[in-house]
């Protein structure tokens, strides 16, 4: 991060997002993309800035230019609320709580709440350096919790991206390559790179295109609800795919093995006696055969396989599936992941060893369990 960078990145995704604009009363709408409205509110989150103190903050962040891309646009949908049930809601002069006139109880407020599940954005902030930064540091360690819109929407990565500077917002959104969920990776349709919605501010003060859309979300002061308007253009920008996921595809990891067929058990046969029926990891006797590459499922070679015993698997295994979520393949018999295998089976060992412990906790809390019940007179305290 450079002082004189001009833009911020920011990551807005998570399992829900509301950026209501026309919010009214008890039926509580998102628009399709983040509001910046909702922007700023976050950077104020970020500084610690209350809403009494908001009015100036806000005069010296709306001039920040803000683009949206849409990286995943997610799905629409409506939760359904209720507050105040049995403890009661203010009357508007905050004098009494409200009562229903049938039954005299007090009056649960029910209210009608969309929300975006599951989408990703992209967004820049683009001016003035010195404001960069601030949001920047600010975005970097927040002073309060920043939400999506609302506080139940929990940001499910992190919020601040970095900055970069760039001539127009164009370039600024172009630059950062788009990122698929890697569970929704369609390897059949796959391309380097991606079309994306943008959703970008025009600059006042220069005559606005004929298709821009007028939005009333520049907030000027939070606690009153008092908006401006801006011009919004919709376009598109193509970008590169990010290349880790090209890797991933490149190389499906977790292709399904008919470890039934006839070619699975003479290609197993076959590395188990190169290996004369050793583990290639610890040298102890060789029961299981492992995939050290996907690349020819159904129709191995020994270069693809390597034998080893059931420890040294699961240790492989593990660290293949859980630490390493899925996106390498764990080689026994390359001497450089040596340390990390071994690492792995000190820990598989401690855990069983552990498992052991518990067993004979267990069996001599039963054995207590047992003398309480015949001493008469002693309460058995709570056995685990
Ligand atoms: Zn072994």
């Amino acid at each position: 991060m450079s002082n004189a960078d001009n833009t911020l990145f920011l990551r807005l995704a998570g399992p829900m997002q509301s950026w209501g604009t026309s919010s009214r009363f008890q039926l509580r709408r998102t628009d399709a993309y983040p509001s910046k409205s909702g922007v700023l509110g976050m950077l104020l989150c970020a500084m610690g800035v209350h809403r009494e103190d908001s009015r100036q903050k806000l005069e010296w962040l709306t001039p920040l230019v803000m683009g949206v891309r849409v990286d995943r646009s997610g799905s629409l949908d409506w939760d359904y609320h209720t507050a105040g049930a049995k403890i009661g809601i203010w009357q508007a002069d905050r004098k009494k709580l409200k009562r229903t006139a049938s039954t005299g109880e007090y009056e649960t407020q029910l209210s009608r709440r969309q929300y975006l599940y599951d989408a990703s954005f992209l967004v820049a902030l683009h001016g003035l350096a010195d404001t960069v930064s601030a949001c920047a540091g600010a975005l970097d360690s927040p002073i309060w919790p920043v939400f999506l819109g609302r506080k139940c929407c929990v940001p499910g990565e992190p919020v601040f991206v970095g900055t970069g500077s760039f001539d127009t917002m164009t370039d600024a959104l172009s630059s950062v390559p788009w990122r698929p969920r890697i569970d929704a990776i369609d390897r059949k349709a796959w391309s380097a790179t991606r079309t994306l919605d943008t959703f970008i501010e025009h600059p006042q003060g220069i005559p606005t295109p004929g298709d821009a859309r007028l939005v009333h979300d520049v907030p000027r002061a939070f606690g009153f609800h008092s908006h401006g308007s801006r011009w919004v253009v919709a376009g598109q920008v193509t970008v590169p795919v990010a290349e880790a996921t090209h890797k991933l595809v490149a190389e499906p990891f977790a292709r399904r093995v008919d470890y039934t067929s006839p070619q699975w058990k003479a290609a197993r046969a076959s590395r188990l006696k190169l290996d004369h029926d050793l583990c290639v990891f610890c040298k102890s006797a060789a029961e299981h055969v492992h995939h050290v590459s996907y690349q020819n499922v159904g129709h191995e070679t020994d270069s693809d396989l390597r034998s080893l015993c059931e420890t040294c698997h699961d240790a492989c295994t593990m660290l293949q599936y859980g630490h390493r979520m899925k996106t390498h393949t764990v080689d026994p018999s390359d001497p450089a992941q040596r340390p990390e295998i071994l690492q792995q089976i000190k820990r598989l060992l401690a855990e069983r060893r552990f498992g052991r412990r518990r067993e004979l906790l267990k069996a001599a809390r039963t054995a207590s369990k047992s003398f309480f019940d015949i001493e008469p007179g002693v309460t058995p305290g709570k056995v685990q």
